[in-house]
């Protein structure tokens, strides 16, 4: 299907248009730091037509479509990505680094997230609710209108899958705006969605620059609500830049997500769990566990197993099945994690494992690093309390359940926390006082399109996947009808 495809131009309105601002840019392969292809970029005047396109079709042939026939083609467009798993998996992986096997993995669970919002388009009735005799009084659900869908650069499939898959049920039209670094997949995204007979202007993409395009999604009166997946930072500056159209806002942000491993658990699966999660995407997820937590008398042989399996990870090129970790999604980002190698040395954490640049035949100009491993990391070490987004493992000791929930909620993100132990007891008590959005026990980022996903304190508001995954992009309306039609003079008497 995307054979000869262009990612040359914007998807606007059903047709395929070349930029009016932004032009057309090389989207860099971070495995050989060297351009792959050409990609569109928008400026504010195509998001302005997106805007006016998705505005149109809202207002037109996608309102007027009964649920049951939006459903249906939302199950259409999710057949149809299923036949193209293969095919999208290479291209993100040309843009973000992330090895195919992952990328596979991941894209192969998205047909299931659309089809499941599909089966919910028709059933988001409303609930009556019980009043007196004198008036019928009921709720009706509304869709809010155009959403803006703002993507980040490591997961640019399954945060579209995220957003539009609710936004499109919920009877929303979106102008999607992925990544800079990552734009080409939303494009073939695009042209499934197009091949699956969705009426012009329901979905729109404009890659583009943040400041520039994503802004101006932002800042568009007639863009009802932001569903955006990024750092804390452009978070705060979406909610001045929405603040005059008070533009509903949903947001996906960072996390430092504990791993707690007890004394009593599995041991071998835990590590199974914590090593996994610790270098998945090369670290640059934000349910990761990059904090692992471990009590005291186990904790030495964690450590070492760690080190002896960060000299296993496959680090090579990413489209190549074999490897287990390809790069770093951008020279940026290889940047980041390298600077917090130094942080971690000079904050006195003991580097166990990796921490270098990778740089050997086959792997130069990639931005490739090797696993890495810190132990004897105190909670407030900054290698503990910030996002990194590279494969470092910061290692923390701790001593009984108290410490282990303090360490746990000590910094400002809440996303996810995961912990071992074969105690239900603790593991209850605990996933109770863990301050994070997410708890999982004896298991690690199980994520699936039912399970409620996102954060507390400075990891997002609100919900993606699960029902309440459709809640940010409907309206509830109260109706109430009096049975009696008599209203009584106010001033009789
Ligand atoms: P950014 O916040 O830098 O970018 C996210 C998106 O916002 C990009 O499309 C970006 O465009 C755009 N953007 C940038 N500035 C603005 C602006 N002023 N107005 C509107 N849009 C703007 O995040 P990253 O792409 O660096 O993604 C990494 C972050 O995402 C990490 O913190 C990670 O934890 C978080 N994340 C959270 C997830 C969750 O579910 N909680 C899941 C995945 C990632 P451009 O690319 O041009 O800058």
């Amino acid at each position: 299907m995307f054979d000869g495809f262009a990612f040359d131009r914007l998807f606007i309105g059903g047709e395929w248009v070349k930029p009016l601002g932004g032009g057309v840019r090389p989207s860099i392969d971070p495995a050989t730091g060297a351009p792959w292809g050409d990609v569109a970029f928008g400026g504010a005047r195509d998001i302005d037509r997106a805007v006016a396109a998705a505005k149109a079709a809202f207002e037109g042939p996608w309102r007027a479509m009964p649920p049951w026939e939006r459903a249906a083609l939302l199950r259409n467009f999710a057949d149809l990505y299923a036949t193209q798993v293969d095919a999208l998996a290479q291209i993100e992986t040309r843009d973000n680094g992330r090895a195919i096997r992952e990328s596979r993995g991941d894209i192969g669970l998205h047909s299931q997230y659309y089809h499941w919002f599909a089966s919910l388009a028709d059933k988001l009735g409303g609930r009556t609710i019980p009043m007196d005799d004198s008036v019928h009084a009921f709720t009706t659900r509304h869709p809010v209108g155009v959403v803006g869908a703002i993507t980040p650069w490591n997961v640019p499939m399954m945060a579209a899958a995220w957003k539009l898959g609710p936004a499109l049920a919920a009877g929303c039209t979106v102008v999607l705006k992925p990544a800079e670094s990552t734009p080409a997949s939303s494009l073939a995204l695009a042209k499934l969605f197009e091949a699956a007979g969705f009426p012009p202007g329901v979905v729109n993409v404009v890659p583009g620059d943040g400041t520039v395009a994503g802004a101006r999604l932002v800042e568009h009166p007639d863009v009802a609500k932001i569903s955006f997946t990024g750092e804390g930072s452009t978070a705060k500056t979406i909610l001045k830049t929405g603040a005059d159209t008070l533009t509903r806002c949903t947001f996906e942000l960072g996390g430092k997500a504990p791993h707690i491993i007890f004394a009593d658990a599995d041991i071998e699966n835990a590590l199974n769990a914590a090593t996994g999660s610790a270098w998945a995407l090369c670290g640059q997820s934000c349910a990761l566990g990059s904090r692992v937590l471990v009590e005291r008398s186990i904790y030495d042989r964690v450590v070492e197993a760690f080190r002896e399996r960060a000299g296993r990870v496959r680090v090579g090129m990413p489209l190549d099945p074999a490897t287990h970790m390809g790069p770093q999604a951008h020279a940026q980002q290889l940047d980041k994690t390298l600077s917090y190698v130094g942080i971690g040395r000079d904050e006195g954490a003991q580097l166990v494992a990796g921490g270098n640049r990778i740089d050997r035949d086959g792997l130069t100009g990639g931005y490739f690093v090797e696993p890495t491993v810190f132990a004897d990391v105190r909670a407030d070490m900054r290698i503990a309390q910030e996002e990194i987004f590279g494969p470092v493992a910061a290692i923390i000791p701790f001593d009984g359940e108290d410490e282990a929930v303090r360490i746990a909620n000590s910094t400002p993100y809440g996303l996810a926390a995961g912990l071992w132990s074969s105690d239900t007891g603790r593991a209850h008590r605990v996933a109770a006082r863990i301050e994070a959005g997410m708890v999982w026990v004896n298991t690690y980022r199980y994520i699936r399109w039912s399970t409620p996903y996102g954060g507390v304190k400075q990891s997002g508001w609100g919900r993606e996947n699960g029902l309440e995954g459709l809640d940010p992009f409907l309206e509830t309306k109260t109706t109430i009808i009096s049975t009696t039609g008599k209203f009584p003079d106010p001033f009789a008497s």
